[in-house]
């Protein structure tokens, strides 16, 4: 096969433990997933998961121990710090009932689904898209993806995110409202789920703006610590 030009790169996450890199698809996001973020944006958190896609290549996979570097991006003037579980997909399928969904799991990682809110709320306002709010360059730090076999019980996990050392977000995911096995019956009667894909399955409570020099710090139980630096824009 030739191209008229060369294909961009494969978007891809290391893998906890192995040389193996997992090649990113699709990145599903779960709207207003747990209550108190839901009130906090407004909404009573008892309507029916929805959800929103970033492009593949928004990834920033931070290796364990690294800080990585997320440049502010342009036309905000609040972005914000949403502290997710990543669970991501191994054996693709649709209409897979919750019940059958942990044999599609390869595993799960600690995410950040970094959103434009002033951006978004404009959105929303207007009825439009969100992609501009969501959708954007380096929009997705990602911490390395641990085996679901070495994860531990993700659905009990603490799920934290501190700046510059200070606590935003501390919760459960066991507050989840559409809890995983929920999640993916729900996208899959939507969309074929294929190997690669990556779900952020939504932030707790606590969301607030992060600006150049601040320090993103955050963990879902034993995934690890995910780490980011705001740089300037570029
Ligand atoms: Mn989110």
């Amino acid at each position: 096969m030739s191209y008229v030009f060369e294909p961009a790169a494969q978007a891809a996450v290391p893998v906890q433990g192995r040389a193996e890199q997992f090649p990113v698809h699709r990145i599903y996001c779960v709207g207003r997933n747990y209550v108190e973020h839901a009130q906090e944006m407004g909404f009573t958190g008892r309507e029916p998961p929805f959800f929103f896609l970033k492009p593949a290549d928004a990834v920033v996979p931070v290796a364990q121990g690294d800080t990585g570097s997320v440049a502010y991006p342009s036309l905000t003037r609040n972005l914000h710090h949403e502290i997710e579980l990543v669970v991501a997909i191994g054996t693709g399928g649709r209409n897979i009932k919750a019940a059958d969904a942990q044999k599609h799991i390869f595993g799960y990682a600690v995410g950040l689904d970094m959103t434009r809110r002033d951006l978004q709320g404009e959105m929303k306002k207007q009825g439009r898209p969100w992609c501009i709010g969501k959708a954007f360059e380096q929009s997705a730090p990602i911490g390395p993806i641990v085996p679901a076999a070495d994860a531990g019980d993700v659905t009990q996990a603490e799920i934290w995110l501190q700046v510059n050392g200070e606590d935003r977000q501390r919760s459960n995911v066991s507050k989840l409202i559409w809890n995983i096995g929920e999640t993916i019956e729900h996208l899959s009667a939507a969309w074929d789920l294929q190997p690669g894909d990556l779900i952020f399955t939504g932030t707790p409570e606590g969301v607030a703006a992060v600006n150049v020099g601040d320090t993103l710090m955050g963990s879902v139980g034993g995934l690890g610590t995910l780490s980011v630096k705001i740089a300037p824009a570029e």
